[in-house]
C-alpha cells in the first residue's frame, strides 16, 4: 500500500506527458485535471490499478473524459415495446413539433407579442384557439403538466371549500402524485363519497346536501371532481356516476365540475383492438367546467398540462397567481401548437404523431420490420423473430396489450443480462428487456432509422 502510494505521480507530471497533450487540446484544462485527480484517487483507494505508463494514462483519461462530457440526458432507442415509457421520456415528438421547437427556440418569437398591433401579446393565444377548435371546448389554457393544471383548477374552483370526490377515485398517478395531496395543496378540502368499488350519483347528492353548498363559507362544497382511473382497472361489482350526470348535478347546485382525464386521447383507438377510452373532445363537450389532460401521453405532444373548459373559468385560471408559477415555456407551446394542428386532419395525426403511429402499426408491418432487422444482425447474435406483447404505458390503457413482434437475441457465450448491459452502453444506447435468458427487442416502439443504431449496438456488444 505504501509502495503503491509512493509510486503515484504528481498531477503535473501526468499533464506533461506528451500522450496527454491531445486531451488537453480537446478539453478544458480544468476537466483534464479533474480526470487525472479522479484516476489517482481511484488508485489510492485501490479501486483500480494505477496506469502503467503514459499510453495507459492517456487511454484511461480519455475514457473518463468521455464519461464526464457525455450528457446525462441523451437519446436512446426504446425497444421495450412500451409506447409511453415514462422513464424514457413518454411521447416522442412529431417532425412538425420538432421543427416548431427549433424555430421558436433558435431565435426570437411572438411568444408574447401581437404582430399586427406591434404591442405586447399573450402566450396563452398560441394553443387555446387550436384546443377550442379541435376539442369543441369554449376555451383552454396550457400549463406545465396535468398535475399543475389540476392544482390550478382546484385552487380556482374551491379555495378553502369542499371538493367532492368518489372514494374509488382517490388515486395515485405515479411520481408521488396523489389526488388527496394535490387537493390539500390547492387549499381545498376533500369530501369523500361512496366506497372503493361503488359510488352512485345519490352519494354525491347526499354529501352536497349535508355540506351547505355555494354559500362561500368553510365546509361548503365548491366543486365536484371526477378522476379518470387511467392507470388501473376496477372490475366486478362496481358502479360510478357518469360525467354527464355529475355535470347535471353541478349545474343544479351551482358548483364547478372538474374532470381529470389524464390521458389526453384525441381519437378513438378501438380499431387497434384497444378497449374504449374516453377522449378529450368528448369530455370537453360534456359541459364540465374544466377538463384536465396531459400533453405527453396519448396526445403525443410535449410535457404539458391542458385545461379546457368554460370561458369564465379559464379566464379565472389565467389570472390566478398560480398560473404564473406553472406556466408553460415557449418550446412547449411551440411543440404543442404544432402537434395540435396535426389533429385538424385525424388521418394525418395518426400518420405523423409517433405515439399514434406506433399504436396503430399493423402486425404484418411489424413482422416485416422485425424480419429485416434480424437479417441485419451478425450471426453470433442467434437472432430470431418472435411474437411479443407491447403495452401503451404511461399509465394509459392499464392491462391492455398490443400484439407485436420482437427480435430475440441469445448469443452462445454471453448472458442476456450482460448483453443487455452492453447494449445500454452503446453510443446510442438500446433499451430492451430480458426474458427467458434472451434479450428481447420489440420493434413496435422503434422510430424509423432506429434499426441502424440497434445493428451498431449489437455488433459492438458481440465484438
Ligand atoms: C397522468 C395523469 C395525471 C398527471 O399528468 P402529468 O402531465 O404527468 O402531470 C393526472 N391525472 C391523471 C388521471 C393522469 O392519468
Amino acid at each position: 500500500m505504501t509502495d503503491r502510494r509512493r509510486a503515484l505521480p504528481a498531477v503535473d507530471a501526468v499533464l506533461r506527458m506528451h500522450q496527454v497533450a491531445a486531451l488537453l487540446a480537446a478539453h478544458p484544462r480544468e476537466l483534464v485535471v479533474r480526470a487525472v485527480r479522479e484516476v489517482l484517487a481511484a488508485a489510492r483507494r485501490a479501486e483500480a490499478a494505477l496506469p502503467a505508463g503514459p499510453e495507459q494514462w492517456a487511454r484511461r483519461l480519455d475514457l473518463r473524459l468521455a464519461e464526464l462530457t457525455t450528457p446525462t440526458l441523451r437519446r436512446v432507442v426504446n425497444a421495450t415495446g412500451v409506447v409511453l415509457h415514462t422513464n424514457l421520456g413518454r411521447a416522442p415528438l412529431a417532425e412538425a413539433a420538432l421543427r416548431a421547437v427549433a424555430a421558436a427556440g433558435g431565435g426570437y418569437s411572438t411568444l408574447e407579442y401581437d404582430l399586427p398591433r406591434g404591442t405586447r401579446g399573450s402566450r396563452h393565444v398560441h394553443c387555446s384557439e387550436l384546443l377550442a377548435e379541435i376539442t369543441g371546448a369554449p376555451d383552454a389554457i396550457v400549463v406545465n403538466n396535468a398535475a399543475s393544471a389540476l392544482l390550478l383548477a382546484l385552487a380556482v374552483a374551491a379555495p378553502g371549500r369542499g371538493v367532492v370526490v368518489s372514494r374509488g377515485e382517490l388515486i395515485e398517478i405515479g411520481g408521488g402524485f396523489r389526488i388527496p395531496e394535490i387537493l390539500a395543496q390547492s387549499g381545498a378540502e376533500l369530501v369523500e363519497v361512496g366506497t372503493t368499488n361503488r359510488t352512485r350519483l345519490a352519494d354525491y347528492e347526499r354529501a352536497m346536501a349535508r355540506a351547505r353548498t355555494t354559500t362561500g363559507k368553510p365546509g361548503d362544497v365548491g366543486a365536484i371532481l371526477k378522476v379518470h382511473r387511467s392507470n388501473f382497472r376496477l372490475e366486478g361489482f362496481t358502479e360510478e356516476a357518469s360525467l354527464e350526470d355529475l355535470v347535471a348535478l353541478g349545474r343544479k347546485r351551482g358548483v364547478a365540475v372538474l374532470f381529470d382525464l389524464g390521458t389526453g386521447l384525441m381519437v378513438d383507438l378501438t380499431e387497434t383492438g384497444l378497449p374504449p377510452e374516453p377522449t378529450l373532445p368528448r369530455a370537453a363537450r360534456s359541459g364540465a367546467t374544466a377538463v384536465v389532460a396531459s400533453g405527453d401521453k396519448l396526445l403525443g405532444g410535449p410535457q404539458a398540462g391542458i385545461l379546457v373548459g368554460a370561458k369564465r373559468f379559464v379566464a379565472a385560471c389565467r389570472s390566478h397567481p398560480l398560473a404564473r408559477a406553472v406556466r408553460a415555456d415557449k418550446l412547449t407551446l411551440a411543440a404543442l401548437a404544432a402537434t395540435l394542428s396535426l389533429y385538424r386532419d385525424p388521418a394525418r395525426a395518426r400518420r405523423e404523431i409517433p405515439v399514434l403511429r406506433m399504436l396503430t402499426t399493423a402486425v404484418a408491418d411489424l413482422e416485416r420490420r422485425a424480419t429485416e432487422l434480424a437479417r441485419r444482425l451478425p450471426a453470433p447474435a442467434n437472432a430470431a423473430v418472435r411474437p411479443s406483447r407491447a403495452a401503451v404505458g404511461g399509465g394509459c390503457f392499464p392491462g391492455a396489450e398490443l400484439e407485436s413482434r420482437a427480435v430475440v437475441i441469445a448469443p452462445d457465450n454471453l448472458s442476456a443480462a450482460d448483453l443487455a448491459s452492453r447494449l445500454r452502453a452503446a453510443d446510442t444506447p438500446v433499451i430492451g428487456t430480458v426474458a427467458a435468458g434472451r434479450v428481447v427487442l420489440d420493434v413496435r416502439t422503434l422510430a424509423s432509422g432506429d434499426e441502424d443504431a440497434v445493428v451498431a449496438a449489437v455488433r459492438g456488444a458481440l465484438s
